[in-house]
């Protein structure tokens, strides 16, 4: 049948009938927020490049916490700044590291242990260099390591679930590190810990701000040699099935809007809860456009998302989070 017997606006007509025939919902319950840890007390440093996110001292980061728990938001994604870097990343896999000591004050806090914890696994923000493994000296200069650096991320992830992180999430790229982390969990005593892989995490343009905001620079080179190239799909899928083979609980999408085409071929294929990162370049383009007027701030904000849970992401790690969760 087609016009004038069928007529698509007839179930557009009012809202309650669009209410009724929507296919995608998007509720506070389905996003992460991310938080930057910094040392000292009393900290809430704005990060310049993106409008509204700060580096936050532990004390802070359990006020902001306790309030992005009473909006109704699923989670936080733990990033640290460490006071001191060196060569080996020391920090991510202290016990007395800056995200432990985040996670272990959110724990402490009713309100916001309500929240699921999530510890980024990386060594990047705590490497003097800034690379995301460890680096050795080559005939050609210098490479990012492969298979010494699995076990420092197995620490980190140990360490991150001693001090009470509720999953651990692996962002370095670093091949065979799913199974590693497994292992490193379990020795731990920590069977019952999920990973979250950045399966499939391109190299990307958009994490510009990112590395403002948790100070993760690489200090030479840059990351093409782990991340993935921004024109492979089959590769991804490739990344992705790896990852559940090693024993991923769930993946992690990231960027997301320039690749939603990946988030939809994914989640076509797999069956593992799904995420995508809506990363800081994303955000830090919207914000632009709203400071300059050119978007409308709330409908961009939520159309963003909403396309995001459309391609098929289970739940969207954003920095819109807080005030998304205002809205909805
Ligand atoms: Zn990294």
């Amino acid at each position: 049948m087609s016009f004038p017997e069928t007529r698509m606006r007839r179930l557009r007509r009012t809202e309650s009938l669009r209410a009724l025939v929507r296919e995608t919902s998007l509720e506070p319950g389905d996003l992460i927020y991310p938080l930057f840890i910094c040392p000292g007390e009393g900290i809430r440093k704005p990060v310049g490049s993106m409008p509204g996110v700060f580096n936050l001292s532990v004390d802070e980061a359990v006020k902001e916490a306790e309030e992005v728990a009473g909006l109704g938001v699923a989670g936080l994604l733990l990033f640290g700044l460490p006071a001191e870097k060196d060569e080996r990343g020391t920090g991510a896999y202290d016990d007395e590291g800056i995200v432990q000591q985040a996670l272990r004050a959110l724990k402490a806090s009713s309100a916001a242990k309500k929240l699921v914890l999530i510890g980024d696994v990386c060594l990047c923000e705590y490497t003097s260099h800034g690379h995301c493994g460890m680096i050795v000296e080559t005939r050609d200069g210098w490479e990012v390591e492969n298979d010494t650096s699995l076990d420092l991320l197995g620490q980190t992830a140990a360490s991150l679930a001693r001090a009470g992180a509720d999953i651990v999430a692996p962002s370095d790229m670093m091949d065979g590190r799913v199974a590693a982390i497994r292992r490193a969990l379990d020795e731990d005593d920590r069977q019952e810990v999920p990973i979250l892989s950045y399966a499939s995490k391109f190299a990307s343009a958009f994490y510009g701000p990112f590395r403002e905001a948790a100070d993760s620079a690489p200090q030479f080179g840059d990351r093409k040699t782990y991340q993935m190239d921004g024109a492979n799909l089959r590769e991804a899928m490739r990344e992705i099935d790896l990852d559940i083979a090693e024993g991923a609980d769930m993946i992690l999408m990231k960027p997301a809007m320039p690749y939603l085409d990946v988030v939809r071929e994914a989640r076509r294929r797999v069956d593992v809860p799904m995420g995508a990162y809506q990363v800081s370049g994303e955000y830090s383009m919207l914000h632009a456009a709203f400071e300059k007027g050119w978007l409308d701030r709330d409908r961009a904000m939520l159309e963003s998302l909403l396309g995001i849970r459309r391609a098929g992401a289970d739940f969207i790690v954003t920095y819109f989070a807080k005030d998304a969760a205002k809205l909805l």
